[in-house]
């Protein structure tokens, strides 16, 4: 299968996305942990990007798109693969059309992970990442079994930079400007399939195997 979760930032897609990738043995691959993770390890990629990501803005298209069709190139996704954060533009949207038209493929389903915005601030200022490993909690939400401590690895849990009060308001502007216009996008290709975000983290995944039933098959 080859889906795309699509949602404002903080909707729960890098959540979800962990499960679905488990349960339809696709690859999940995220846009933001790409460039986190280059950004840790201060590659050239790594150090254009920090300057957009600590601003809340969007990395380049030009730049994003490249690493986009390098990643889809590679064998694991031949069978299929779940995005998340990409694509976040119109301009992202028809470039992956296009890569994918020209090696055959399409994307069967483009799965909108639907949250108020009021919910949206308080998962996203909540929210706490493991650095060594990047697991990911909420304070109050999905807490880890002890406070400050990634279950995994036993590393101290950190707010991401991207995640302070004021960063989180831009974030959701370039949302509504930038990425919010890709539902109609995917609606005209009748491949949007909406998914209630608002119920707990294990009732959504739920609500997404459900949406999915039809289509894989
Ligand atoms: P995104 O990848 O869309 O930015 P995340 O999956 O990282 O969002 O979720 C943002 C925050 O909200 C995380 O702290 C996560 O633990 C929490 N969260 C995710 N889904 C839910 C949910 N259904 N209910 C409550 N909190 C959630
Ligand atoms: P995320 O982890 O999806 O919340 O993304 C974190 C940040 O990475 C965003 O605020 C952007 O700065 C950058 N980013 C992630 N995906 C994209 C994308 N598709 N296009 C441009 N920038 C992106």
């Amino acid at each position: 299968m080859k889906i795309i979760l699509l949602g404002p930032p903080g909707a729960g897609k890098g959540t979800q996305a962990k499960f679905i990738s488990e349960e339809y043995f696709i690859p999940h691959i995220s846009t933001g942990d790409i460039f986190r993770k280059n950004i840790s390890e201060k590659t050239p990629l790594g150090i254009e990007a920090k300057k957009y990501l600590d601003e809340g803005k969007l990395v380049p298209d030009e730049v994003t798109i490249n690493i986009m069709k390098n990643r889809l190139g590679m064998d694991d996704c031949k069978d299929g693969f779940l995005l998340d954060g990409f694509p976040r533009t119109v301009n992202q949207a028809k470039a992956l059309d296009s890569y994918l038209g020209s090696v055959g493929q399409k994307i069967d389903v483009v799965l909108l992970i639907d949250v108020p915005k009021e919910l949206i601030f308080d998962r996203m200022t909540g929210r706490r990442v493991c650095p060594s490993c990047g697991a990911s909690y909420h304070i109050k939400y999905n807490p880890p079994k002890i406070e400050g401590k990634c279950d995994v690895c036993h590393s101290d849990i950190v707010q991401r930079k991207d995640d302070t009060q004021s960063t989180v308001k831009s974030r959701l502007d370039v949302y509504d400007k930038q990425t919010e216009p890709l539902i109609g996008y995917y609606k005209n290709q009748e491949v949007l399939s909406i998914v209630n975000g608002t119920g707990g983290i294990n009732q959504v995944f739920e609500n997404v195997k459900s949406n999915l039933k039809d289509i894989h098959k």
